[in-house]
């Protein structure tokens, strides 16, 4: 919702807002959101104004997620990545938004470390559609024509190496970190884009891992799970 209209610096915001608001219980929604460190001070709020706005309870959910591809536009933003947390900071923030948010009786604290359900880009009948038609994997490449693998008024698709490299699982386990990582049941070595992007736009090692957010903070996130389950059973 934060990021700008192609080609402008223009706030989509009010307008993504109120189509949401206009589909409210109509179908459900979740509204996927990237923090970085311009806006995770601003999600507590935001997820009040949905309450406050009775969204909460009419199919509109959220997911909290890291801002992990700097892309602006079409085109990659180097100063953005500067705005990216690495997975440390990452964990802390994101459990310190929940404990905010159950604290605030804003919501209760679901979220748990269950084992790896496979990524929607993974599987072979999820694809991205843009407003153009075109038809990616990832739904992080839908502004990226390069990446497309066809579009729906040709009625076919490509089964390129774009397309292969999802559909072949390429988990890459070599990395020592993740073989001897007690999350890899969880996680199985992270984000199959993230990977892509640093291999292919050299930026060596700016980005971590992307590890899970239950890697580092994994005790506050059972102390919140069991505190939001305690709260749970007073009310
Ligand atoms: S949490 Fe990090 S180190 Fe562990 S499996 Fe996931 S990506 Fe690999």
């Amino acid at each position: 919702m934060s990021r700008p209209i192609k080609n402008t610096n223009k706030s989509n915001f009010t307008n993504t807002y109120k189509n949401i608001k206009s589909v409210a219980g109509l179908i459900p929604i979740v509204l996927r959101m990237a923090l970085s460190k311009k806006n995770f001070n601003q999600i507590v709020s935001f997820v009040e104004k949905l309450k406050n706005d009775n969204l909460l309870s009419k199919q509109i959910n959220f997911a909290l997620g890291p801002l992990y591809i700097p892309y602006l536009n079409s085109s990659l933003d180097y100063s953005i990545l500067n705005d990216i947390f690495d997975s440390r900071e990452y964990s802390r923030v994101y459990f310190n938004i929940y404990e905010e948010l159950l604290d605030k009786n804003i919501i209760k604290f679901t979220p748990y470390p269950g084992l790896y359900s496979e990524c929607g880009a993974y599987k072979n009948n999820v694809f991205s559609i843009d407003a153009k038609g075109d038809i990616f994997k990832c739904f992080e490449n839908v502004f990226d024509t390069s990446e497309s693998i066809g579009n729906v008024s040709n009625k076919s698709i490509s089964l390129n190496y774009k397309h292969t490299k999802w559909i072949k699982k390429d988990f890459d386990f070599e990395k020592l970190e993740c073989y001897h990582c007690k999350l890899l049941p969880v996680c199985k070595g992270g984000c199959n884009m993230v990977r892509r992007f640093k291999e292919e736009s050299n930026i060596g090692n700016f980005l971590d891992l992307g590890c899970n957010e239950w890697k580092y903070e994994h005790e506050k996130g059972l102390k919140l799970y069991y505190k939001s389950l305690k709260k749970n059973e007073k009310n």
